[in-house]
């Protein structure tokens, strides 16, 4: 027997996946969007304005995006996305030192998010029983007469407030979704946790007349504590790249990047010239497009007791640090994780654990953000136990990867969410890194 309706709220990414995923144990699924229908399709929407800047597939999002949508990657590549092998494609430059190069068979691809979002709509919009409705501001839950369980919610379409009822809702509004100030209206505190790290985006798009021989994109990451502005250069569909500046600690100023100008004088005051030297014979294709993080934020909906009915997920749960490129990967890794519970769970049966599983995908990867953000000294918020070790030895990982293969490559797996930390523990890496010189390490500190 398959529920009645779900309801979705917001048709970000999060949305579109999770409506995809939960798709045949429902007969019907809405997403509810408040952003008016855009006249062309690629196009960034007011409710998704990082759009506009770089988004990377890390493997885990790229693996889940297979699962949900099979062939999705030879269909990305058909519309232009570029794929690369992770380890030889990438150079990325962090702590002080290059990341190895060589040809791993770890694949992923590169593309703008609208052409990545694009392809998901459409394949979204092609299933059945998913209505996606523009144009529709849902404003508050509903609940039973006992107040024990959602039942739907309360939406503004058109000027008119209307109710439509669901036996699931999911809040996939991000980062400004109302559920936490909606319970605690019923007398339920919602624990968060935030940490301000002051991030400003900064991006344009150009045109190279030759497209790099030697990468397909570069990361130039500032070694903290002294530096803050990083920077990044991806090649894109349609023969472009998209290069984005990113400064911690209020450091980007978006005044001084706004024109071309001055976008590309900040390229050439990063860690390295490499990206500065690209764009001299570059042709700008667009405004820069800033977008401002001024903190992370993780909100503890698995420590509440949640009325039945509702899930909270995606951004809204929590917005984590975007340099790492993990947000879009950890809403197709819930998105597969609410699919596998509601297959396994009676219609009438609980939800309480699937709250908990979707922290449970949040937790390695937030760990791993306060790790590198903490590095900054002026990052302020609360520090996870055992910070200062777990920091020096990251920092023995990320030195050993420009010249151990099997730990870069242990690294990348990590990263890219498709291996837990442990990876990271093995006896023969602690080895490693208990051998690494201490004068090793002072020289890129220098
Ligand atoms: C600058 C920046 C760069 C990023 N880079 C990367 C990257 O490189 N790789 C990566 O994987 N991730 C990246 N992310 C994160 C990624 O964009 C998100 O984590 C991911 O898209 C999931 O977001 P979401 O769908 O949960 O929320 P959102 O993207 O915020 O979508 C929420 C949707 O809900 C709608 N909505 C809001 N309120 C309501 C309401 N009341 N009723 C109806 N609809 C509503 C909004 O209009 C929107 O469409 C980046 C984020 C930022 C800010």
């Amino acid at each position: 027997m398959k529920r009645e309706q779900a309801i979705i709220i917001g048709g970000g990414m999060a949305g579109k996946l999770i409506a995809a995923a939960i798709s045949p144990y429902f007969l019907h699924v809405q997403i509810l969007e408040k952003d008016p229908q855009p006249e062309n399709k690629n196009t960034v929407r007011k409710g998704i304005p990082q759009a506009h800047h770089i988004h990377a597939l890390l493997h885990a999002g790229d693996h889940a995006l297979e699962r949900l949508f099979p062939g999705f990657q030879k269909d990305m590549i058909k519309r232009g996305s570029i794929k690369i092998d992770s380890l030889r494609d990438l150079a990325w430059f962090h702590h002080g030192v290059w990341k190895l190069r060589y040809k791993s068979g770890y694949p992923t691809l590169l593309q703008t998010r609208p052409l990545l979002e694009t392809y998901i709509e459409e394949r979204v919009n092609q299933t059945a029983n998913i209505t996606y409705v523009y144009g529709t501001k849902v404003q508050s839950f509903l609940l039973t007469d006992d107040q024990s369980k959602v039942c739907g919610v309360e939406v503004l379409k058109e000027n008119k407030i209307n109710k439509v009822s669901g036996d699931l809702v999911i809040d996939t509004s991000g980062s400004v979704s109302f559920t936490k100030g909606w319970l605690e209206k019923q007398g339920k505190t919602v624990p968060e946790e935030k940490v301000d790290i002051g991030l400003c985006y900064a991006t344009r798009k150009f045109t190279l007349p030759e497209p790099p021989n030697d990468f397909k994109i570069k990361i130039i990451y500032p070694n903290p504590a002294k530096e803050t502005i990083g920077g990044t250069l991806s090649m894109i569909e349609n023969n472009q790249c998209i290069v984005t500046l990113n400064g911690y600690l209020n450091s980007l100023n978006p005044a001084e990047v706004k024109d071309e100008q001055g976008f590309i004088h900040k390229t050439a005051m990063l860690p390295l010239p490499d990206i500065y030297q690209e764009l001299q014979k570059g042709t700008s294709e667009s405004e820069t497009a800033i977008y401002k993080v001024p903190h992370i934020m993780w909100r503890h909906f698995e420590r509440v007791n949640l009325p039945a009915g509702l899930v909270v997920a995606g951004d809204s749960i929590c917005r984590i640090d975007p340099v790492f490129g993990q947000g879009m990967s950890i809403a197709a890794l819930e998105a597969l994780a609410i699919r596998d519970y509601i297959a396994s769970t009676s219609p009438t049966g609980q939800l309480k654990k699937l709250q908990k599983q979707l922290a449970k995908i949040i937790a390695p990867a937030w760990l791993m953000v306060l790790c590198e953000d903490f590095r900054f000294d002026e990052v302020k918020g609360k520090k996870p136990l055992g910070l200062k070790v777990l920091q020096w030895y990251v920092k023995q990982i990320f030195l050993l990867s420009a010249k151990n293969k099997s730990i870069y490559k242990d690294l990348v797996r990590v990263t890219n969410l498709v291996s837990p930390a442990a990876l990271l523990f093995k006896p023969a890496t602690i080895i490693e890194v208990l051998k690494l010189k201490k004068e090793d390490v002072e020289k890129i500190d220098s």
